[in-house]
C-alpha cells in the first residue's frame, strides 16, 4: 500500500534564486504537511551518495557539482499516497515537458537545475528520509519515520 511519507528537496538552483518562500507555499497551499524541514549544504561525497542510484550516467558528476554547489531545503512531506501525488505537483524532470502549474513548470531552469526533488517510491523515500533525518529528530517533530 502507498505510503503517506515522501521526501522532497528544493535543489540549490531554487534556493539560491530567492524561490524557496514561493515553494514552500506552494507546498503548504498543495495539501501536505511537511513533517521535517532543515537547511542543508551537501558536500561531494554526500550528493554522490544521495543520487548513487544514477552513478555511471552521463549526467551523474554534472548533478553532484550541482547538488553541491549551494544551500538547498531538505523537507518530509506528508499527504495521501505521498510519492505519487509529489511526483504530480512537481511535473516532469525537465521543465520543458512539465505540465501547466506544476512547480518545475514554474520554477525549474532546465532539465538539471530543475528546483525540486521528489522521491520515485516508498522504498527509496525511506531511504531518503534517513539520509537526512536522524530516528532522533523525526521523533522529536512528531514525525512517524517511514516504513
Ligand atoms: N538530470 C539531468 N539530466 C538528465 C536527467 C536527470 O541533469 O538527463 C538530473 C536532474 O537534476 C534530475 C536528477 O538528475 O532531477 C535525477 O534524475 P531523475 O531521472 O531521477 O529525475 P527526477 O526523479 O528528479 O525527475
Ligand atoms: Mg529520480
Amino acid at each position: 500500500m502507498a505510503g503517506r511519507t515522501t521526501f522532497a528537496m528544493v535543489k540549490p538552483d531554487a534556493f539560491e534564486a530567492g524561490k524557496a518562500g514561493r515553494i514552500l507555499a506552494h507546498i503548504e497551499q498543495s495539501g501536505y504537511a511537511i513533517l521535517a524541514m532543515r537547511l542543508v549544504r551537501l558536500t561531494r561525497v554526500e550528493a554522490e551518495a544521495f543520487y548513487e542510484v544514477h552513478r555511471g550516467r552521463p549526467f551523474y558528476q554534472e548533478l553532484v557539482s550541482f547538488m553541491s554547489s549551494g544551500r538547498a531545503v531538505a523537507l518530509v512531506l506528508d499527504k495521501a499516497d505521498a510519492v505519487a501525488a509529489w511526483r504530480a505537483t512537481i511535473g516532469a524532470t525537465d521543465p520543458a515537458e512539465a505540465a501547466e502549474g506544476t512547480i518545475r513548470k514554474l520554477f525549474a531552469e532546465s532539465k538539471g537545475r530543475n528546483a525540486v526533488h521528489g522521491s520515485d517510491s516508498d522504498e527509496n523515500a525511506v531511504r531518503e528520509v534517513a539520509f537526512f533525518f536522524p530516528e532522533r529528530e523525526l521523533a522529536r517533530l512528531g514525525a512517524e519515520s517511514p516504513g
